[in-house]
Order: structure tokens, then sequence, then C-alpha cells
């Protein structure tokens, strides 16, 4: 909802008590053009992006659960585009300039703050690898700076640069990624949705899809009745093998868990995202001061939003050879959230092979960045039946002819959330 001067105004005078919810808790009617599945960002963005980009207005967006309950609302909240592939790149860079205009575009403070990524090298032939991916990165138009151990000392003091195992030798910079607040980018979202006409719907499971003869998807069923549509579109990242195999399909994605971490709040230190290269922590800080980290996925499959301790060990190790006073700090709390791996480290945004339904998953343990883009092209494919041209190269059958998006050097390397 946008609010006038006047309406403003008389807010500010009346004290603040006519505020309306930022969103409508709507029930779901019958049917709509298209139901969404699942409320993290991804299935807000594209909601959003319907109404917004695509006049289509009739529709639902079904959470089980409340919105950003899922791994929207758990992650480190790092955006960037320091990808290197020509399937990855663009999309990842179209998702950054979304992010540079998010706020103005929802009139909404998402607290995007690009003050940037710093991924370190330990050794040469991991700088030739950044190199690599640095001027891939700027033939794409993409800013990228690899820095010396010098530049680096310059801009990260604390850190331990000369550690016997693995010495700092420098980094790869990325100046305009950063960090965004996950829960405002999806309030921001769910808000300008419904302000334009989307029927949110929490507390919502799908538990089936509507048939007709011909076995096209024509609806959910839910926790909340049957709602029927013309097209479904799922974005329930790590429960998507679930969902999908109640449609009878089987998919290239496993679920994983990943943890994450926050420690007490400390004085201003970290000047950015600072990413171990040779282990499993990467870190930031919050603008109440704590710090923000995680590392590796837990190594085994499952839909639990909780994780184990060897991976806390593993990357409080990690930790600890970069930052050796890290130890002293308390940690206030750790969580988790369930990752939708795909078997090459990208996403899918495309049809299924069953007509009226379509997916969006696969985003492993980077999707945060890609919420904008991700909503814009699930979005378009819904609207259009054509993917957007920045994300042609998600297709769901690339498991099948070849046409893989491996890139472990950023999409599906644990040291990069
Ligand atoms: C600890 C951690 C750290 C991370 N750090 C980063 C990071 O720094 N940067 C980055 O880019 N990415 C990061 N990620 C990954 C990122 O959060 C995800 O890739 C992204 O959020 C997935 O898309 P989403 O927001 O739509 O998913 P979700 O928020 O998980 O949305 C899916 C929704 O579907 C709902 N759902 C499931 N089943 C059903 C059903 N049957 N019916 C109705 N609704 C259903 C769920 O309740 C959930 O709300 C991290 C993830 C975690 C867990």
């Amino acid at each position: 909802m946008r609010y006038s001067i006047v309406q403003l105004a008389r807010q500010a005078l009346g004290r603040h008590r006519g505020w309306a919810p930022a969103w409508r808790d709507a029930t779901p009617k019958d049917g709509y053009d298209v139901v969404i599945v699942g409320g993290g960002g991804h299935g807000l963005a594209a909601a959003y992006y319907l109404a917004k980009v695509h006049g289509i207005t009739n529709v639902a967006l079904v959470e089980r659960g409340w919105i950003g309950g899922g791994n929207a609302g758990r992650n480190t909240t790092i955006i960037r585009s320091n990808y290197g592939l020509p399937g990855n790149e663009p999309f990842y860079e179209w998702s950054m300039k979304l992010w540079e205009g998010l706020e103005q575009d929802l009139n909404y403070n998402a607290m995007v703050s690009q003050r940037g990524v710093l991924n370190l090298y330990h050794s040469d032939p991991q700088r030739d690898a950044y190199a690599r991916r640095g001027n891939a990165m700027r033939m794409h138009g993409v800013d990228a700076t690899l820095l010396d151990a010098d530049a680096v000392r310059k801009m990260a003091p604390f850190l331990d640069f000369d550690n016997a195992r693995f010495p700092i030798d420098g980094g790869l910079l990325q100046e305009r990624g950063g960090t965004a607040r996950h829960d405002a980018v999806n309030w921001g979202y769910a808000r300008a949705a419904s302000a334009l006409g989307v029927d949110i719907i929490q507390n919502c499971e799908v538990t089936g899809f509507l048939r007709d003869a011909s076995g096209a998807v024509t609806g959910v069923e839910t926790g909340r009745g049957t709602i029927r549509a013309g097209k479904v579109g799922l974005a329930v990242a790590g429960m998507t093998s679930h969902v999908a195999a109640k449609a009878g399909l089987k998919l290239p994605i496993e679920s994983h868990v990943l943890q994450a971490f926050v420690s007490e709040g400390l004085k201003p230190l970290i000047p950015g995202v600072i990413t171990y290269g040779a282990g499993h922590f990467y870190v930031s800080q919050s603008d109440k001061g704590g710090l923000v980290f995680g590392g590796d996925i837990d190594g085994y499959n499952s839909y639990a939003q909780r994780g184990n301790l060897p991976v806390v060990e593993d990357v409080c190790e990690g930790a600890m050879a970069l930052m050796p006073m890290i130890g002293r700090v308390r940690m206030l709390r750790s969580w988790g959230g369930i990752m939708d791996m795909s078997m090459d480290g990208s996403p899918i945004i495309d049809h299924t092979p069953i007509p009226g339904l379509y997916l969006n998953a696969g985003w492993c343990y980077g999707g945060f960045k890609a919420t904008p883009a991700s909503g814009w092209c699930f979005a378009h494919l819904l609207a259009t039946d054509t993917a957007h041209d920045t994300a042609t190269a998600y297709r769901l059958d690339r498991f099948r002819t070849g046409h893989v998006i491996d890139e472990k050097g950023a999409g599906a390397q644990p040291n990069l959330h």
C-alpha cells in the first residue's frame, strides 16, 4: 500500500493508530489465473512481477506456514553477481541491477547495502582461477578487482595473513556485492504484490494437484480446500522434490541442511562480506554488530530445518584460521535451512513435462541473491510461456542433454554463499 502526503499527515496527527497491515491476509477463492506455491522470496517476487510487469493480478500465493519462514528468512543475506559462466553471469547481474533499484520500486527499505564481497585466495592456482573469473565478469560489464595481500590488508587488517597453513595471498573483490535485509525483502515484495491485488494466503499447505483427463495440472489441493488454477508455479526451495513427487515428478534435486550462526554484537569491524578460500567459512557483520557467518552444507539428505555439530566444528575451525580472535566471541544463536541442491549447482526456471505445472528450483545455498531476477524470470515464464533472455540456460532437460552449468567456482563452492 502506498500512502499520499495527506494520509501520512493524518497518521502522524492521529498518533499512528490508523496504519493498515502491510499486506492482506487473504482467504482462498475458488480459482485463479496463476497459483504460486511457496511464500519465500522467489514466490513473492514472481507474484509481484506477474502483477506489475504482466498485468496478471488474479494470482494467489499459497504458503504452508508464514511468508519468509523458509530460507528466505534464514539466509546470511549476501548478494553478489561474481559468476563466470555465460549461463549464470547475465542472470545474476540482472538480479544485481534489480537489487540496485528494488527499494525505489517497492517503496520499501530493504537495507540493500553494497558493502563489497571479498573472496580470499591462498595459492597461485587459486589466484589464477579468481583472475579468470574476474576477467569473465568484466567482459560481461560486471565490476571485479583482483587484490594482492597488501590491498586486502588495508581493507581487513584483523585477518591472520601469515597463518602457517593457508597464508592470505590476496582476494577477488566485487564492490557492488554486499547484503540486503532478508525479512524486509520478503515483506516489501508481499506488500507490493498485495497492493496490486495478489492474494497472499498463509497457513495453506499444498497437499496434491488437480489434474484433468489429459493429465494437465488444473489446480492444487490444500489444507484450506481445492483451488483451481490456469497455471501452477512451484517455488518451494528445499521441499521441491517432496512437492513435485505429489504430481508424479522425479527431479534432479536433493535436499540438504545448511546452517548459519550469529554472534553477540561487536563494534563495527568487518567492512563487507569476506569468504575464506581454503575452508568452509564466510562472514559479514550486521548493522546490530553481530557477526553473521556460515560454511558448508551438513552433507546428508534431509528435510529437517536443523543441523548437526560436526559442521559447527568445521565452520568454527575455518573462523579460527582466518580470525583467531573470534574464539573469544560468544555465539548467540544458530539455525538451519533446507537447500534444494541441483546436480550442477545451478537453478531451474522452466516448464515441467506436465502441462500447467512450472518449476522454479535448484537454488542450492545461493538463491537469496537471485530473488529479484528469479521472480522476474519466473513471472516472465508463467506469463509468456517463454524463457526470459537471462534465464534461457536454466532448463530442466539440461541434465539429460548434458548442457549443465557446472560453476563450482561460484555457485556451488561452499565458501562463496
Ligand atoms: C543458512 C542459510 C544461509 C544462506 N545464505 C545465503 C546467502 O548469503 N546468499 C544467498 O544468495 N543465498 C543464501 N542462502 C540460500 C537462499 O536462502 C535460498 O536459495 C533461497 O531463499 C530459496 O528461495 P526462496 O526464498 O523462495 O525459498 P524459501 O524461503 O525456502 O521458500 C519456499 C517456501 O515454500 C514453502 N512450502 C514448502 N512446501 C510447501 C507446500 N507443500 N505448500 C505450500 N508452501 C510450501 C515453505 O514453507 C517456504 O516458505 C542461504 C540459505 C540458508 C538456509
